[in-house]
């Protein structure tokens, strides 16, 4: 198909995420990707453009890794696919076995699923059923952040917080307490938290956080003090802590995962996105010992959840290969001086006159337009209609616009970006 029948067919059938579709099929110009390397897209007519967002916050170590393509293609050639139930695979094994190396310590446990909202719907039913089979079965309410982000399946949407998304399901979603956003002032928050888990742990199973970024949400960094405060917390008042690091794992943030600013352990922590590189939908829940032993004994007590494609071998050896190839390439230890090049650049963005405010961490940096704030304001959309026709895909969160690219972007794709984004913030003032 020529890119002219490619946009025909996807008017007429696609039904995009996240996307008017009223507005799409009378005016958008879609990129149609042919090609992707390293950072970069090549659309069908052959022009180049820079992944300013790592596709979706995914593509860690850039499009078409040499090593994660030859580990995808190797392991394709023994088998695709098979379940993981009563069997089980090299490349499943030994990614569960890795991933608790990796993982912060006393995470013991891997169930794996199939994208991150899996990642936290896992989460949430261990904790409930944790709960109910271990002597406290009122314990089924959960606590999050406000603004926050954790998936699209009705559990991960209860817990979230961005309102056009909950509104619809308002009415059929279980029951979750949001506390204020420890941004602006981390001790109202951590008191706010306090105050619910005295009154209510009795019915609270869990809290879930996106640990120190918020991303969907607004790419919204608040003080890791909040979390090490949630930690004791929840000890004090026995509600599980879960951490959603499907955005900000695989040193999105600096380090490995953001639970180490704050050098605290979940019960329970969510990944995906960066798992498997971007090539493959992949994810996993990890718990510690406590959780898995709440679960053993008598088979009625046995977690009675799955997914179709849970530990896909394809997923898996793609994975462990991701894995390796942080720490062969020193993935981390190179992104810093990257980090710092985009920490510069958003420093200076924040002071022009359209912007109201920026910031930066590790390998992501964002600013908000002046204006509204809500996913549904619109400057956000032209600056980066501005950076498409420039060269650099950016998508906007309202009138937030970030960059997060790939943690091995080249300094030269990276200083491109930069200039692009700094070219129509401008040109959009
Ligand atoms: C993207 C995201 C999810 C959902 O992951 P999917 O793979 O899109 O289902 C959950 N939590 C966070 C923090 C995310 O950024």
């Amino acid at each position: 198909m020529d890119r002219e029948r490619i946009v025909i067919a996807d008017k007429r059938h696609v039904w995009h995420p996240y996307t008017p579709m009223d507005e799409y099929m009378e005016r958008a110009m879609p990129l149609v990707v042919g090609r992707a390397d390293r950072s970069r897209f090549f659309d069908a007519d052959g022009r180049s453009y820079i992944d300013g967002n790592a596709s979706w916050w995914t593509s860690v170590l850039g499009h078409n890794h040499p090593r994660l393509m030859k580990a995808l293609c190797d392991q394709a050639r023994s088998f695709c696919h098979v379940p993981l139930a009563g069997m089980t695979h090299q490349p499943a094994a030994e990614l569960a076995q890795e991933l608790v190396g990796v993982a912060p310590s006393g995470l013991e446990h891997v169930f794996f699923v199939d994208n991150g909202s899996t990642a936290v719907e896992v989460a949430l039913k261990q904790s409930v059923q944790f709960w109910v089979q271990n002597g406290q079965p009122r314990k089924t309410g959960f606590v999050a952040l406000e603004g926050a982000f954790h998936g699209e399946t009705l559990g991960a949407t209860a817990v979230s917080g961005v309102d056009v998304f909950r509104r619809p399901f308002e009415k059929v979603l279980p029951r979750c307490e949001h506390v204020p956003f420890p941004g602006e002032d981390c001790d109202q928050a951590i008191q706010a938290l306090r105050n619910l888990l005295s009154r209510e742990a009795f019915e609270l199973a869990a809290l879930v956080v996106e640990p120190v970024l918020q991303g969907a949400g607004g790419m919204r960094v608040y003080d890791p003090r909040f979390l090490s405060a949630a930690r004791t917390l929840c000890h004090e008042h026995d509600v599980l802590l879960i951490f959603d690091e499907v955005f900000t794992g695989y040193g999105r943030t600096g380090p490995m995962w953001a639970a180490e600013h704050a050098g605290v352990c979940p019960d329970i922590l969510c990944t995906a996105k960066g798992l498997s590189g971007g090539l493959l939908p992949f994810g996993a829940t990890l718990t510690n010992q406590r959780i898995f032993d709440g679960f053993r004994g008598d088979s009625e007590r046995a977690l009675y959840y799955g997914h179709t494609f849970c530990g896909n071998p394809l997923g898996a050896a793609v994975a462990l290969e991701v894995l390796r190839i942080y720490r062969e390439e020193q993935i981390l230890e190179r992104a810093k001086s990257k980090a710092r090049r985009i920490g510069e650049a958003f420093a200076k963005l924040g002071e022009l006159p359209s912007v109201q405010s920026s910031r930066s961490l590790g390998m992501l940096g964002a600013l908000d337009l002046k204006g509204g704030s809500g996913y549904l304001e619109r400057a956000g959309a032209r600056v980066c209609s501005e950076a498409l026709r420039r060269g650099a895909y950016l998508r906007p969160l309202g009138n937030v616009v970030y960059i997060a690219p790939a943690l091995n972007i080249d300094d030269s794709d990276l200083d491109e970006l930069l200039a692009i984004l700094t070219a129509c913030v401008s040109a959009v003032s």
